[in-house]
């Protein structure tokens, strides 16, 4: 089927019974095949085998799904995808070893470890964004732990929906990992059930919803949420490399990354001096006519682009604005002397709108973080040591990155998540395989 013949939202899995999914997962965890150090690393490898395999097939169902360009779709989503499994069967093994733990002089003689045992069925709730990284770099961390999964792709990207629940089956252990594709009622219906672990990345209203239903069953969860990550833009910084950065980071598929700059907080006139690098960066990333780049997403759907339409109000247009409703396509879009309660800056902004919000100094941009939810992300660019020390130390956010907005989380070693507002518990990496696995305390005492 060519894809613009294919549906706009995700089929539901036929006549879903979502209690007979999980009950198939838990007769094969009960089987404790997964649990073999070996299943594992044979599902990691078959899973990379996949990418690279259906490489181009996934690449086009993003690109049909979002616009997303193949460059940005193969380094965002396949290759990135790719890199977690190198890593992690890379270390798996180290990972997987018994740590030796210290006991009081009291136990002795006795020994002691912690092993990491599987949890057992978990679910994995994915959103449109980043359709193929966020169903599979989590489902990287399931299997590694050696649990069984169930995926629930997001509806909103029906293409890559349709390419995950194709293709997860021809290549994994299809008694040990299952695709549900579906809207809310498949959702639903799926959270009605008892799982080990619930990992869910999206919005905080539907995080909500899945906490609850977790609740019922004391189930664990991962809630990998946005917000509004702010650029601190310090005077003496170099602006023009600042801005160059700050475009990468925000105009990636479109602003729609939940990691990507939401605003940029200047200190003093940073924010008049900022905006013509601004300009001269989209330029130079997009060209004069940003609809016509390969590499520049569109608006997931109608709804998001009437949202985001919705906002150019909110300042005076430094570059950007035009946009088409029938291609969902918004252009790079730069809004300076943006008030601080403007209607871009009550919610996260999730496309390529950025405005410049003026404060006079340090203590006023700690001030104006400190005043709101927790953010994914925080970032500055300054060459003062004091305003890092003191941005680290007086406000707190999932991850702080001075000089490079985004890029932390393509370093495994870092955890990734969120804390209040932006989300519970971190994954990428060892990260990972903590998330999806339990820490069990074994104590060996010999008698008499
Ligand atoms: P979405 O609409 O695709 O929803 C995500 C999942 O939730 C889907 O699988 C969907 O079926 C399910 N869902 C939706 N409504 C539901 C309901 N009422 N009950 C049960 N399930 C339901 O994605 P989204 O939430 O629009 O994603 C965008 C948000 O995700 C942004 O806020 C963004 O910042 C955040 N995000 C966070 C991360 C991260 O890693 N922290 C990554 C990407 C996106």
């Amino acid at each position: 089927m060519a894809s613009d013949t294919l549906p706009t939202t995700a089929l539901p899995t036929t006549g879903l019974d979502a209690a007979a999914v999980v009950e198939r997962l838990r007769t094969t965890f009960a089987t404790r095949r997964t649990t073999s150090p070996a299943w594992r690393r044979r599902q990691l490898e078959a899973l990379r085998t996949l990418l690279t395999e259906q490489s181009d097939a996934l690449v086009a169902a993003l690109g049909a799904d979002l616009g997303k360009g193949p460059q940005e779709a193969h380094r965002t989503e396949v290759g990135f995808t790719v890199n977690e499994i190198d890593h992690t069967l890379a270390h798996l093994d180290d990972w997987l070893t018994p740590r030796p733990a210290q006991l009081p002089d009291r136990l002795l003689p006795a020994t002691a470890h912690v092993v990491r045992e599987p949890l057992g069925v978990v679910l994995v709730i994915a959103p449109w964004n980043y359709p193929l990284q966020l169903a599979l770099a989590p489902l990287v961390g399931a299997l590694a732990a050696g649990n069984c999964a169930v995926v629930k792709p997001s509806e909103l990207a029906p293409r890559t929906s349709a390419a995950i629940a194709r293709l997860l089956p021809r290549y994994l252990d299809d008694a040990a990992v299952a695709v549900v594709e579906g809207a809310v009622p498949e959702t639903t219906a799926l959270l009605e059930q008892r799982f080990d672990h619930i990992f869910y990345t999206g919005n905080g209203a539907v995080g909500r919803i899945v906490m609850a239903a977790a609740a019922r069953h004391l189930t664990p969860v991962t809630l990998e949420l946005g917000g509004k990550s702010p650029v601190v833009l310090d005077p003496g910084t170099d602006l023009a490399a600042a801005a160059r950065r700050i475009v990468t980071g925000k105009f990636l598929n479109a602003g729609q990354t939940c990691v990507a700059p939401d605003y940029i907080l200047a200190i003093g006139d940073t924010a008049r001096a900022v905006e013509p690098h601004l300009a001269e960066a989209v330029r130079a990333a997009y060209g004069t006519d940003p609809a016509a780049a390969e590499e520049y997403g569109r608006i997931v759907n109608e709804r998001h682009f009437d949202r985001l339409t919705a906002l150019l109000d909110s300042g005076r247009t430094v570059i950007g604005g035009d946009h088409d409703r029938a291609s969902r396509y918004l252009a790079p879009t730069v809004l300076a002397d943006v008030a601080p309660d403007a209607p871009v800056m009550r919610e996260e902004i999730f496309g390529p709108v950025l405005p410049i919000v003026s404060v006079p100094d340090l203590d006023a941009a700690i001030a104006f973080i400190n005043d709101r939810d927790k953010p994914l992300a925080l970032y500055a660019f300054t060459d003062s040591a004091d305003t890092k020390r003191r941005l680290l130390a007086e406000t707190s956010s999932g991850a702080l990155a001075f000089g490079l907005p985004v890029a932390h989380l393509t370093a495994p070693d870092l955890p990734f998540g969120g804390v209040g507002e932006s989300g519970m518990g971190r994954y990428h990496g060892e990260y990972s395989l903590d998330t999806f696995s339990h820490s069990k305390a074994v104590l060996d005492k010999p008698l008499g």
